[in-house]
């Protein structure tokens, strides 16, 4: 399959089997707005659940949050999102299209790393076993010559950003004759900042209404609770503060379904350390971030960091993850070394001190913070896209089965009668009884028993129960195993036990 075919046989896949649905469907839908289905909701919760027992659960020194989405709106001038929370845009004339100007320039380059790959794998194909990658990379003209463009550019772009000089942003457009992917011309308009906040209204009469905001992120709810947390929980530094919720981007620019949504779910964790060792926390955190990320199994080859040469107002370093996704290497995480901008700016707007008394240096101080903020909607992308696959079997035949970690699959096991007679169906509902107090389960007697595997296997449930005439005689159970189709002979409480063993969170975590 190319990339452009399993796109949208992801987008397919994910209506047609209920994981995601387009928000408001029968009003035809609202763009960049989506719903998650049946199953969709609990692909998302598992996904939460992983990184929220990882980060909470597994580190003492993190607690919880779950703060408003409403919050004073002073909040948001002390975060500079009023002022600075701005994406440079250009429109086309010709197709009326409006566009991200730094994502064009950005999909340049990410076409000039396409060709650095095509020409690896031509090369890793010529010379066979004796491919050194790293070298190839290093000295082979045309890649060297790919990657210094690509730099250049980025960097050009990262400064005229940060400098706000917008006529270069759309100088730099025109030079790389950067077409409109819909009209295919070079007419475009100036630059122009866009503010990203949706307004909202709070109070019965318009008149006295305050006008508020819904959130852009999650991280200010934390800020604005710092000490609240702090002093109750009894808090030492180094302590992070970790939250899950929806965050809204009025994105000019959104394209690739779930991947940029006006309406999202964020991750986010404030750690909370002492000034100087923000160097140390940066690198611990990238680290322990990436390492999460390779536990899920979807690939190493499929992560890479890219460094921020734009850094936001509030940053003195910065990162991202990047994931293979079908169009291509994007964002996933986000991991900020924000110093101590948000909590002194918070203690400037409210007056109020947010300083931590550190008891071994005997001072006070605006303790530092270091992000980490993914969102859950691009985790669960990356998660279903590199799951979804169309295998061609030893017979010939095709299957789609959608690898989803076992770990985060919405259901754990399916239950099959292998008839609807001879009393399997009621053996089958008593065992479904007995699991399900353990683990997701689903019941399913209609159709053949191949065609329930195979609709199974398109929902990425891990495991098949079949209870058949043997069970009769002896109690014991196929367990068909999803990945490899393997079946094999087991008790029920065998069974029990290896899918609990394949799905626990602390074999999955236990890589960390
Ligand atoms: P991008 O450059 O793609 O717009 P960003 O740098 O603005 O992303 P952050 O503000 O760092 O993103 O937000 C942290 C994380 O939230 C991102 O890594 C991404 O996973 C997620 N995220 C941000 N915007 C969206 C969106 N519109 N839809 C879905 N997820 C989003």
């Amino acid at each position: 399959m190319s990339n452009q075919e399993l796109f949208k046989k992801v987008l397919s896949h994910a209506k047609e089997y209920g994981f995601v649905f387009p928000s408001s469907e029968i009003y035809d839908g609202l763009s960049a707005v989506y719903d998650y289905g049946q199953q969709g909701v609990a692909l998302k919760k598992n996904l939460r659940d992983y990184w929220w027992k990882a980060m909470v659960q597994l580190n003492d020194n993190i607690v919880g949050l779950d703060a408003a989405i409403l919050m004073h709106p002073t909040t948001w001038k002390a975060s500079g999102h009023v002022d600075a929370f701005n994406d440079p845009l250009i429109d086309n004339k010709d197709s009326k299209k409006r566009y991200r100007a730094d994502v064009l320039v950005e999909d340049y380059v990410g076409k000039l790393d396409t060709k650095i790959e095509k020409e690896v794998k031509k090369a890793a194909k010529r010379f066979g076993d004796a491919f050194d990658k790293e070298q190839f990379i290093s000295t082979n003209p045309r890649v060297v010559g790919y990657k210094e463009k690509g730099d250049a550019i980025l960097k050009r772009l990262g400064k005229s950003l940060e400098k706000e000089d917008l006529a270069d942003v759309k100088a730099l457009i025109e030079e790389l004759e950067i077409v409109c992917p819909v009209s295919g011309s070079k007419n475009w308009t100036e630059v122009k900042q866009f503010n990203l906040m949706f307004g909202t209204k709070l109070g019965a009469s318009a008149e006295s209404a305050t006008e508020l905001y819904l959130r852009p992120e999650t991280a200010q709810g934390i800020f604005v609770n710092f000490l609240n947390v702090q002093k109750t929980g009894r808090m030492k530094l180094p302590f992070g503060i970790a939250q899950t919720g929806k965050a809204f981007r009025n994105e000019i620019v959104a394209r690739q379904f779930i991947f940029r949504m006006r309406e999202f779910e964020q991750m986010e964790m404030q750690f909370f350390i002492s000034p100087g060792t923000q160097k140390e926390w940066y690198a611990y955190w990238k680290e322990t971030r990436l390492k999460w990320h390779h536990s899920l199994g979807l690939g190493t080859d499929n992560y890479r960091f890219h460094d921020h040469e734009k850094l936001a107002h509030y940053a003195d370093a910065a990162c991202d993850i990047e994931f293979r996704f079908p169009f291509g290497f994007k964002e996933l995480e986000g991991i900020h070394s924000r110093t101590d901008f948000d909590l002194s700016s918070h203690e400037e707007y409210s007056g109020k001190k947010l300083q931590y008394f550190d008891p071994e240096r005997q001072e006070n101080y605006v303790p530092y913070v270091l992000e980490t903020s993914i969102g859950l909607d691009r985790l669960f992308l990356a998660v279903f896209s590199n799951s979804l696959q169309e295998e061609t079997l030893e017979d010939g035949s095709s299957r789609t089965v959608l690898r989803l970690p076992a770990v985060v699959a919405p259901t754990k096991v399916a239950v099959l009668p292998l008839v609807k007679k001879d009393g399997l169906p009621d053996i089958a509902k008593s065992f479904v009884e007995e699991l399900k107090w353990d683990m997701t389960v689903a019941y399913d007697e209609k159709d053949a028993v191949g065609r329930r595997y195979r609709r199974q296997d398109a929902l990425g449930t891990p495991f098949c129960i079949t209870v058949d005439h043997q069970t009769l005689e002896d109690q014991t159970v196929t367990l068909r195993h999803r990945d490899s189709m393997e079946q094999e002979r087991l008790t029920l409480a065998q069974a029990k036990a290896q899918i609990n063993e394949a799905v626990s969170f602390q074999n999955w975590l236990r890589a960390l």
